[in-house]
């Protein structure tokens, strides 16, 4: 099996790519001093943060689900950015768009978002011309809400919104059952209505974690929090709980924007929690 794609009972996850971005660590991290990073120089690139933009599709009882849609096609100011590579990554893997009937979002920030519509000359077309897409109901009306919306979710306007008059939105709260073996595991913090996506299949599991981390870094220092983040405390709180559960259950964990393909568990050694990559 190629290292891309990982079977959990009867499900099986691949992983694709948008691409990658990098940000300047105090741009990204900005209340974390420089030389807490010195222990972990190995997980940055050149003293910067890189981002894989890790989408992960999921065949689980009969269905099709892509969870999340990266950072979208690149401007054409900016032809040359890392990003954009979705679309040219499914045909990579022998996936067509055509394929998927569900598009799972983690959360509506940017760059989780970017692939869910084209736009047809003027008018929005779904990507995925067969899929319906599920939002979670509280980041659909924090990405409305007037005084949030132009910073935390600056693309919604063209990403999300539309999804709604075309008909395709399903909404889901709390431990929302996506398929017998897809269920939402509520997240807040990143967001307000952040998700993660457990799959269970023959006494096997495995989470997409999201944005509930961005860095290995965040697996040994879960109070770091980026700029990224919109409740600090809650995002801090949450990411603690996930990593003792992850850990504890040893649960296979997916991170889209750990160095692809981002498979990995938790694990424990002299007494601290790393990542340690599949
Ligand atoms: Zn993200």
């Amino acid at each position: 099996m190629p290292d891309h794609v990982i079977r959990v009972g009867d499900v099986e996850i691949m992983a694709l790519s948008d691409g990658t971005l990098e940000f300047d660590l105090c741009n990204f991290f900005p209340t974390i001093p420089e030389e807490r990073w010195r222990p972990h120089e190995a997980h940055l690139h050149d003293h910067h943060v890189r981002f894989n933009l890790g989408s992960y599709l999921i065949r689980a009882d009969g269905r099709t689900i892509l969870v999340d849609t990266g950072l979208g096609p690149r401007p054409k100011e900016t032809p040359d950015v890392p990003w954009g590579t979705l679309l040219k990554d499914f045909q990579a893997k022998g996936v067509r768009v055509d394929e998927i009937d569900m598009v799972v979002m983690t959360h509506l920030h940017r760059d989780h978002v970017g692939w869910n519509l084209t736009d047809a000359g003027g008018r929005w077309v779904p990507t995925f011309p067969k899929a319906r897409y599920w939002v979670s109901t509280k980041d659909w009306e924090a990405c409305h809400a007037p005084d949030i919306q132009p910073t935390r979710y600056p693309n919604a306007p063209s990403c999300v919104w539309p999804l709604a008059d075309l008909g395709l939105v399903e909404f889901m709260d709390g431990e929302h059952s996506v398929t017998r073996s897809i269920t939402t595991v509520p997240s807040p913090g990143h967001t307000p209505g952040h998700m993660c996506i457990l799959v269970t299949s023959r006494g096997e599991r495995a989470l997409v974690l999201g944005d509930a981390a961005h860095n290995p870094v965040q697996i040994q220092e879960p109070d770091w929090v980026s700029r990224a983040d919109m409740d600090p405390d809650l995002t801090r709180q949450t990411r603690r709980a996930l990593i003792e559960r992850l850990e504890r259950e040893q649960i296979l964990v997916a991170a889209g924007h750990f160095q692809a393909p981002g498979f990995g568990r938790i694990v424990r050694l002299e007494g601290r929690r790393y990542w340690r990559g599949l």
